[in-house]
């Protein structure tokens, strides 16, 4: 098995793009666990049926077959053979999302999906999702929160999303944050994982803290 690194903590983090940009210098693959969670989500959708319903969303579950590029410098998300990249991060699909990933059949059937993924990794992988650390991956060789003050987090989201206002999108993620940590508790650190906080770190020096926490705890050679 490869070297297992575990990266969860809340909306705005960064920890999607700079878990990638880790996975990618490290030469590791890369698993976007929210991505399979808004795929499911978009199907959800997609059927015009309500994310708010658990039987529903069941259903929907019950022919669910997400692919998701492995690769970090590929982006591809495809829905039984549809593309769904671009689909997934639409504000409808974001705002479903939340309901969807409650749903306790859900969370088992991706959750074993992850594993199987993490399983198969070599000569590692970075996994990011907000329960990663302490649900999916608890004996991952490395496990880190990546924090950010909700302030600084509210104003990465609102540089993402241009053409939504700053108000709207600290409120959206705060609402967000709370929705998810009724099921999935990413605000602390659980025992032994490590909490890198970029409130004060640009992208890359974020990157970079990562990749030598990492190769620190894997005992991997530092890069000079
Ligand atoms: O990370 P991202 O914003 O793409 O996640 C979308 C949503 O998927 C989260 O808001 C959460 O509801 C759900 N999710 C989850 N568990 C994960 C990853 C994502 O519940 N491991």
């Amino acid at each position: 098995m490869g070297v297992i690194v575990a990266v969860d903590g809340p909306a705005g983090s960064g920890k999607s793009s700079v878990s990638r940009a880790a996975a990618s210098a490290l030469g590791f693959a890369f698993l976007d666990t929210g991505a399979a969670y808004r795929a499911l989500a978009w199907s959800v959708l997609e059927q015009g049926a309500d994310p708010e319903d658990p039987k529903a969303v069941e259903r929907a579950l019950a022919g669910f077959a997400v692919e998701i590029a492995d690769d970090p410098d590929e982006r591809w998300v495809r829905v039984a053979g549809t593309d769904v990249t671009d689909a997934i991060r639409t504000p409808g699909v974001t705002a479903a999302v939340s309901g969807v990933a409650r749903v306790p059949a859900v969370r088992l059937r991706l959750n074993d999906g992850f594993r199987a993924r993490l399983a198969a990794a070599d000569p590692g992988v970075v996994a990011e999702g907000r329960d990663i650390t302490t649900v999916v991956a608890p004996d991952a060789d490395v496990r880190v929160l990546l924090t950010a003050s909700p302030e600084v987090r509210a104003a990465r989201r609102a540089k993402e999303l241009p053409a939504e206002d700053r108000h709207d999108v600290a409120r959206s993620i705060a609402e967000r944050d709370a929705r998810d940590s009724r099921v999935v508790d990413f605000l602390e650190a659980a025992d032994g994982v490590t909490t890198l906080d970029s409130t004060d770190l640009d992208f890359d020096g974020t990157v970079a803290a990562l990749v030598a926490l990492v190769r620190e705890a894997a005992g991997l050679e530092p890069v000079s």
